[in-house]
């Protein structure tokens, strides 16, 4: 699948200054008759000091910064809207793009440090059941310098050091392929905010050729695939890609993955009531789990007005978990963070686009 990114026009090749890596950056500003020390400088402004525009890098020429104007766009996301969970802490944060358009990420506290969980798309095409980003389809792709403003955005919020990230808040990533890989790069950079690739997941509703792809680029993170069922038929009725990739090519494709990375899988798995949260389907997933190295993680479905899922009930929750226990199959059950904030996918730029239309 290739992804098409309807913002490309806006930002002309070379011209999103946040978006370069510092190569592209060395290479543009030596054409402009500047030393490469400067590109450095300019790099760790945006990348390192998440730098708001070009007159925050204080140690510049005026002359500099007037000429960077020229040349270049700058990305900065702006808080249209911040909510903070009054049960846990979490805070969800809706940011305007320069177009206009909208994207949400999560700021989640954990023991082991702060999670950010980020948007790759304006709305998705991918057109999960259960999934209120998707109702609108797919407005465009993120670019890097708009995924990386959305980490950027919340330190500066925030005050904290982010040390996880993932990739899970609206659209597909492999479906935004070359950005997210160079976003990915960007992040665990030496100059930038280095964060370990250990500390990043990324998770597919399971592309299986993108899937293969990204193990190819031999990186250190980790690779979530949202399973949601263990059989073809019962994950067609979820979700329509299930009609292009097999269960069983995703199986192979996690492999290929585990061998190229040596990074354990993990399956997402969202807990419907009366569709997929039987001790059956629980066997199924055992059959599927069992003889991998992964990691399941069972979220409760967070139920959007627009469809009539419902959550499992709590006995049900613990016979799936145990039942996949008994047969020592790695589970955790995710906490429900931010559920009184439109914690879900896609639910928070649903409900601000209703409130102003
Ligand atoms: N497109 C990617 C990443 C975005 S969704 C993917 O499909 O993995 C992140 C996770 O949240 C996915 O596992 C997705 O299936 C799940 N999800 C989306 N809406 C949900 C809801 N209402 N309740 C529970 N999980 C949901």
């Amino acid at each position: 699948m290739v992804s098409e990114n309807k913002s490309d026009k806006s930002f002309e090749a070379g011209q999103d200054i946040k978006s370069l890596t510092l190569d592209e950056l060395k290479a543009g500003l030596t054409e402009r008759g500047e030393k490469p020390f400067r590109a450095v400088q300019i790099y760790e402004w945006m990348h390192k000091k998440c730098a708001r525009d070009f007159d925050g890098m204080t140690n510049l020429s005026k002359e500099l910064r007037a000429k960077l104007k020229e040349s270049y766009i700058y990305t900065s996301l702006e808080a249209v809207k911040v909510q903070e969970s009054a049960i846990d802490g979490t805070k969800k944060f809706l940011f305007g793009l320069a177009d206009g358009n909208t994207v949400e990420s999560v700021w989640m506290k954990y023991r082991h440090g702060n999670s950010v969980c980020i948007s790759s798309q304006v709305g998705c095409r991918m057109g999960c059941r259960f999934c209120a980003s998707t109702l609108d389809g797919l407005q465009r792709s993120l670019m890097p310098s708009e995924m990386l403003d959305q980490i950027y955005s919340i330190t500066l919020l925030t005050g904290e050091r982010v040390s996880n990230v993932v990739v899970m808040g609206t659209g597909e990533p492999l479906d935004n392929y070359d950005n997210l890989i160079k976003f990915i790069r960007m992040l665990t950079d030496g100059n930038g905010l280095n964060i370990s690739q250990r500390n990043v997941t990324v998770s597919t509703c399971g592309i299986a050729p993108m899937m293969r792809r990204l193990a190819d680029e031999h990186l250190q993170i980790t690779l979530a695939l949202s399973l949601h069922a263990a059989t073809d038929a019962k994950r067609r009725r979820l979700m329509p890609i299930a009609d292009r990739y097999s269960i069983a090519e995703l199986m192979d494709a996690c492999d290929y993955y585990f061998e190229a990375t040596g990074r354990r899988i993990t399956f997402e798995y969202s807990l419907v009531g009366g569709v997929n949260d039987t001790e059956e389907d629980a066997a199924e997933l055992v059959r599927l789990a069992k003889p991998r190295c992964c990691h399941i993680n069972l979220i409760p479905v967070n139920p959007i007005k627009e469809r009539d899922y419902v959550q499992s009930d709590a006995a049900r929750i613990h016979a799936f978990k145990d039942r996949l226990e008994k047969n020592r199959v790695n589970v955790t059950v995710r906490r429900e963070l931010g559920r009184d904030i439109d914690g879900a996918c896609g639910q928070l730029r649903m409900r601000y686009r209703e409130s102003t239309v």
